[in-house]
Order: C-alpha cells, then structure tokens, then sequence
C-alpha cells in the first residue's frame, strides 16, 4: 500500500548528488534571478506589522514578500461594473451597485434589531441592512454621501436588499468599477479575526504587486517554449493571476504558472536521472555468463513474453555500465516479475556478485525460495532464506556462507537488511511489492558494500503513467505490460447480498471440481474492532454454509501469531482446505494456481487498486477464474461506479487511472506523503497534457544541453540556483 516510500528514499540520495550539482552552478558567479524586493520579510509591507506578520507565518506560511506573492487567490470576484438598482432581479446574485445613502437608522427589537439604510441611484432604491457592529457602522456611515456598494441580494418581503454589504466611499476612480476582478485569497479563522479575511489579504497583495517591477519577477523559461506554448511572461502571469482585468487573464496567467511548475519538476526529476546516468559509480555486471545461459537454456519452463525480454534487455545494459541501476518496474499481477528478478541475481552471480532478494512477509520470501530453489534445481547455485523466525544456528550459517562469498542469492524478509547480515560483495537488492518496507530499513540496504548496490524495486500496484512520471521521475522505469500467454480473462460480476445463496451455490460446484476458493473481508485497520467482529461473523456464517468435514476452512487474519499465520496459509497452499477466509493479508503475493474464484464481502468498502490486486490471486493457473464482488443493496454512486469498473476490464493500469480520475492523487494509496505531488496550482489529473509537454520540454533540454550552459537556457539556470533548496519537492526529505 505504501509503495511511495522506497521512491523517496531514491529520490533523497539522488537529491543530494543534485544538490552538489547546483553548487557547482553557483561558483560559475552566475546572478541568482532572485530580487531582493522578493526577500523581504513579510513584516516590512505597509499594512502587516509585526502582529500580523506573527499570524501570517504561523496560520499560512507566509514569511516573505515571494511566499505572499505565491499565495493564489482561489476565486475571484467581479466588481469590474457598475450596476443600476433596477439591473436587480430574482436571478440576481452578487451585484455592484453605487448611489447616495439615505434614512440610515435602528429598527426591530431583540434578535431582529438591526440597522437599515436605502440606497439610492438614479433608477430606484435598495435597502441595506446590519445584524451585527451596528454602533461602529452607524459612526462611519454619512447620510447623504454616495458610496460603493457590492454585496449578495436577497429578498425581503418582496423588496431586494443586501445584509452586510461591503460599503466604501465612491470616489472618482471608483466610479465604473475596478479595472480588475477582486481577488479572494484562502484564509484561516485567526487571520479573519485580525481583519485578514479572504479579501484583506488581497489589499496586502495589491500594495505589494505596486512595489514589484517586472525586471523583479524576470523570465526563467526558454523563449523557444513561451513561443511554441503561446505562454505570457512571468511577471504578468504573477499579476494576472492576483488582478486579472478578465477571466480569460486569469486563465492565461493560471497556464503559464501551472506550466512552470510542472516544468521545474520535470526539469529537476530528469536531471536527477541524468546525473546519475552520468556521474555514479556502481557495480559493474561485464558479461552475461554460463549460469544465466545454463538456465536459459536448459532450466527456463516456459518461453519468456516479448515485455519480460524487454525489460532484463533493459536491467542488462544498465548493471553494465558502471553506473549505478536504480530501477522501478511495474508488472501488474502475474505478469512474471518473479522470474525477471531470478534471471537478473544469475547474472549478477555470472559475474561472482551476490544478490538478494526481499518480500515484505515471511509466507512470500519462504515461497520465493520455494519456486527459485525448484527452477534452479541442480544448479551450481547457492540460495538461502533468511526471515525474522530464522534460528540462531541457521543464520550463523547463512552468515558464513555470506561472509565467504559462497551464498549467491539470499531471499527473505526485511531481516536481510538487518545491520549483522553482511555480504562479501553484494551487486543488486532487488525488492519485490516493495511498498511494506520503511524508508529507514531501506537506507540499510545501501550500507551492504562499499559500493552501493544496484536497486530493483519491483511493484504490482500500476501507477498512471502520471503518477509515475512525477513521483517516480527519478528513477528509470520498466514495465511488463503483457501477461502470459494461455492466461484466461477473470470473469468478475458484481452480486449483492441477496445473491448470496446463488454465489455459495457457485462455490460448492468449484470446490466440487477441485477449485479452491479465497472469499476476503474488508479489513481497514488490523485495531478496528468492527471490522474484526465482522471477519467473525463472516467466518462462522461460511462454516454454516461449507461444514466440515465435507469442507475445510483456513481463516488468516492479522491478530494471529505469525506461526499460526503460516501454518494456516499453508495448509490452504498445500490444498488440505478448500477455502482461505482472510482479511486483505494475502493482498501481498501468495501463489495458488489451484484457487480459481476470488470472493470480496462488502466489497464496497475497497479501493479500486486493492480490488484489483485482490483479484490478482486468482487467474494463475490453467483453470477459467472469477471474481465475485459482494454488496449491499444500497451502494452509493462512487462504490457502483468502482463495481463497473472492475467488472469491465482486467487492465491494471486501465484501473489505475480510473482511479486517479475519481479520487484525485492525493489520495492515490502511498502517495499521500509525498509533497512531490503537492502542486500549488497545477494537478496531475486535469494537467495531464501540461504535464506531458513539461515532460518532453523537459527531457528535450537534459538531451540537448545537461549543464543548461547554452544562451537561451542561461535564464533557466539562474533561476534554479536561486530558488534551490525552495521548491516543494526538494523538501520532501
Ligand atoms: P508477479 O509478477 O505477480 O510476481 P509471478 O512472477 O508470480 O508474477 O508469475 C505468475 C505466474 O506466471 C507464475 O506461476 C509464473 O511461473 C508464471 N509465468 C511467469 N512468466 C511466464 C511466462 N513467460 N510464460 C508462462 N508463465 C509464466
Ligand atoms: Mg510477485
């Protein structure tokens, strides 16, 4: 679930090579872009004082005349006409109107005391009225003036007036409106408390954007990207966004702005990748040797797909290079990244380096050995398990063989990356469903040899390519987007509880034919102790429906002893049950090819990436497969539409970015920590095609001129050195 955090781990080491970088830029004496104007500390501008400046740090970050000009308005409001009272009509909503005020006083009694006023242009009268401050308005209104009122309308006994107007004296530059739409800015209740309301803070940007000069917000891009994106100049974005004269300037400067922050991003993420393609040391794996062409040849059970080919292609030419291999592949379940990982430790034992392998739990590292002890059977090569339950005799063993280079492949849990396990000469990590590991476990792993080793990071949970491109644009990337051949589609169908005795009918008749079932209960938090009852209820009502002796049951759940976990996994593994009643503990990875149907209860109640690596279980073996997603009658609109969605394809990455269109990246499993997706502006699921051209604009500029030296990327470079260390994602440490 929390496959982001090996990402970040990746991109904090690689920031700091990126940092290095940077100051060689600086002794290059370029000017940073940066005014000083910009620096000023926000307590400085007309109007803040040092109360207000305290508020405006602790309540929005804002510390400084950049971070007030970074903070975007989040709508705007037209005062830029003038309307006559007699404009005003049941459809009327906010409305500028102007006009001499008249008959102010105090009526009602009680809750109703108030005060009123009519307003009066040359078309008809309004009335205006105040529940609240009334002694204070009362003092600063002047019968008889005229004044500038804006304001929402409402009906009263058939008669338009506005409550709490917002009411200033006309003068003559206001007499047809602002030449700008009113910006109203996000705000919190202690800001409004010191009159920094939404539209206050505007006031504070207005008074600065006057302070500010072009040449104090000067261009960072290309002219050949402003060009070709029909993009407007940087200082006129920053004061469109804040005073647009109309929304189609704010949709220009909101463009240009988004573009630019995409593009950094990109920019930044593409020059981690080519300074590491470029400047770091790694194990060197010269040749492909007699190990891998033995197994190849003579050991591999089925042909490989044309994307498994592709990617060790790819894994081969990286660990060749010296370099050091930092690598995302996404393979959606069962699309055999198992034996991509096996293929790439033969090499690395090809050239007398070791390799481990890591899964997140002990049932999935003892199956790994398992399967890769079978398929390496009679092959001069030496593999070993290591988990948390290994005995202290046994990893004395394992140590030794470790320590003189005689264990080439150790596979096992976290407890590999333990501090006291030490390798000869260790040339790749490679870890699989990688998201159950801490970001601090995987610092370890770095430690293991003098020079770092090559790191695989092999993941089943697709991530839109989006995603991927932003969170992991660090990293070079793979993906297996073909299954194996003679893979029958799962058939999933959506059924709600009143199907019930229809489903368990269905089960029988699979049992019957030697099928295995695994039927899930959603289980959010392994504390929740609803949640836990109704796995109970779930358990005992299967057993009514399947009664031994004719049935057995296997129930995993995250409350047992890993011992009982095992022993229960394993006897469904080994086909002594028919069913596995589970909580989402089996989400990560056992291999039955015998259970052929996937039951999900309150299926509801899951995500659309969970369902679909639930579903991964099933469809593994010969047999025709299915789904069945079990409901509730009365499903809101979200679940339905996720139950469709299941029910209509099997492509993960399809699901994916299904996903990320109805819940938006930030919600995105793993990705919630992030900060590399925390935008200001833009978003990763409506700028998709913005992004993308960063993406291109991006790489085009690493390809063409990596050290952003030649004149047209001059401006570029200024501009990075000067906000280094500022962006949002290179905080995200
Ligand atoms: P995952 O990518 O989910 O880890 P596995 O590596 O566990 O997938 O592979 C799933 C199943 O597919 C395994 O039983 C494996 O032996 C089988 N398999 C992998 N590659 C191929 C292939 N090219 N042809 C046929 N079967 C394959
Ligand atoms: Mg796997």
């Amino acid at each position: 679930m929390h496959f982001y955090f090996f990402g970040h781990l990746l991109l904090n080491l690689s920031l700091m090579q990126v940092l290095l970088w940077n100051s060689t830029f600086v002794q290059n004496g370029i000017i940073p872009a940066y005014s000083d104007i910009l620096k000023s500390p926000i307590e400085y501008l007309k109007g803040v004082g040092p109360q207000r400046a305290d508020l405006l740090k602790k309540e929005l970050n804002i510390f400084t005349f950049n971070d007030l000009l970074n903070h975007f308005p989040h709508r705007h409001v037209d005062k830029t006409r003038v309307s006559f009272i007699t404009d005003i009509d049941s459809s009327t909503d906010y409305i500028q109107v102007a006009g001499s005020l008249h008959n102010i006083g105090i009526i009602g009694m009680k809750r109703g005391r108030r005060m009123v006023a009519t307003l009066r242009d040359k078309t008809g009268t309004l009335e205006l009225a105040w529940f609240q401050g009334l002694s204070w308005i009362q003092k600063t209104l002047q019968p008889g003036e005229q004044y500038l009122v804006f304001g929402k309308v409402t009906f009263f006994q058939g008669h338009p007036q506005i409550v709490h107007p917002e009411i200033e004296l006309l003068t003559a530059d206001k007499k047809d409106g602002k030449s700008f739409l009113e910006p109203i800015y996000p705000t919190t209740e202690k800001l409004r408390a010191k009159a920094l309301g939404g539209r206050q803070i505007g006031k504070l940007t207005e008074v600065m954007m006057k302070q500010i000069a072009e040449k104090d917000l000067p261009e960072n891009l290309p002219d050949e990207i402003l060009n070709k994106l029909k993009l407007i100049n940087r200082y006129k974005a920053y004061c469109q966004i804040h005073f647009p004269a109309n929304m189609q300037e704010y949709d220009e400067a909101l463009q240009r702005l988004k573009f630019e922050e995409l593009f950094l991003a990109q920019l930044r993420l593409a020059r981690l990748r080519s300074q590491r393609h470029r400047f770091s040391h790694g194990v060197k794996f010269e040749k492909v040797g007699e190990l891998f062409n033995a197994f190849y040849t003579k050991h591999l059970p089925f042909e490989l797909t044309g994307a498994q080919k592709r990617v060790i292609k790819e894994i081969r030419k990286d660990t060749a290079t010296g370099k050091q291999m930092n690598r995302l592949l996404q393979g959606d379940v069962g699309s055999g990244k198992t034996i991509v990982a096996l293929l790439t430790m033969l090499i690395a034992a090809d050239n007398s380096y070791q390799s481990c392998l890591m899964a997140p739990t002990e049932v999935l590292a003892h199956q790994h050995y398992k399967n890769i002890t079978n398929l390496l059977i009679d092959m001069p090569v030496e593999v070993g398990v290591l988990t948390g339950s290994t005995k202290t005799a046994e990893r004395k063993i394992i140590q030794k063989k470790l320590d003189d280079g005689s264990m080439n492949i150790l596979i096992g849990t976290h407890a590999i990356i333990e501090k006291d396990v030490r390798f000869k000469n260790l040339g790749i990590a490679i870890v699989d469903e990688q998201h159950k590991f801490g970001v601090a476990q995987r610092a370890l792993l770095w430690e293991k040899n003098e020079m770092p080793p090559h790191i695989l990071v092999m993941t089943a949970t697709p991530i839109p390519r989006t995603l991927a491109m932003t969170a992991y644009g660090d990293l070079d990337y793979s993906v297996i987007d073909e299954l194996p051949p003679g893979r029958q589609p799962i058939t999933t169908v959506h059924r709600y509880e009143k199907d019930r005795p229809g489903v368990m009918g269905f089960l029988k008749d699979e049992i019957a034919k030697g099928r295995q079932v695994y039927i899930i209960f959603p289980l959010i938090e392994e504390s929740d102790k609803m949640d836990y009852e109704n796995l109970m209820k779930g358990y005992e009502n299967v057993k009514a429906w399947f009664p031994e002796p004719k049935y057995w049951i296997s129930m995993v759940h995250g409350r047992q002893k890993t011992d009982q976990k095992n022993s229960n996994m394993q006897r469904f593994v080994s086909g002594d049950t028919h069913i596995m009643v589970s909580t989402t503990v089996i989400e990560v990875g056992v291999d039955v090819p015998n259970a052929s149907v996937m039951v999900v209860e309150s299926a509801e109640k899951f995500g659309l990436s969970q369902l679909h690596q639930l579903r991964g279980r099933v469809g593994r073996g010969a047999d025709k497969s299915y789904c069945i997603l079990l409901t509730g009658p009365g499903i809101g609109n979200d679940a339905r539409e996720r139950m469709k969605i299941m029910v209509s394809t099997n492509n993960g990455f399809i699901i994916a970015e299904k996903d990320l269109d109805m819940r938006g990246p930030g919600d995105i499993e793993g990705t919630r920590q992030s900060g590399v997706l925390n935008f200001k502006l833009a978003s990763i699921v409506q700028d998709r095609s913005l992004l993308e051209m960063a993406r291109r604009f991006a790489e085009h500029i690493m390809e063409t001129d990596p050290e952003l030296s030649s004149a047209e990327n001059l401006r570029l470079k200024s501009y990075l050195q000067a906000i280094q260390g500022k962006t949002a994602w290179s905080r995200i440490s």
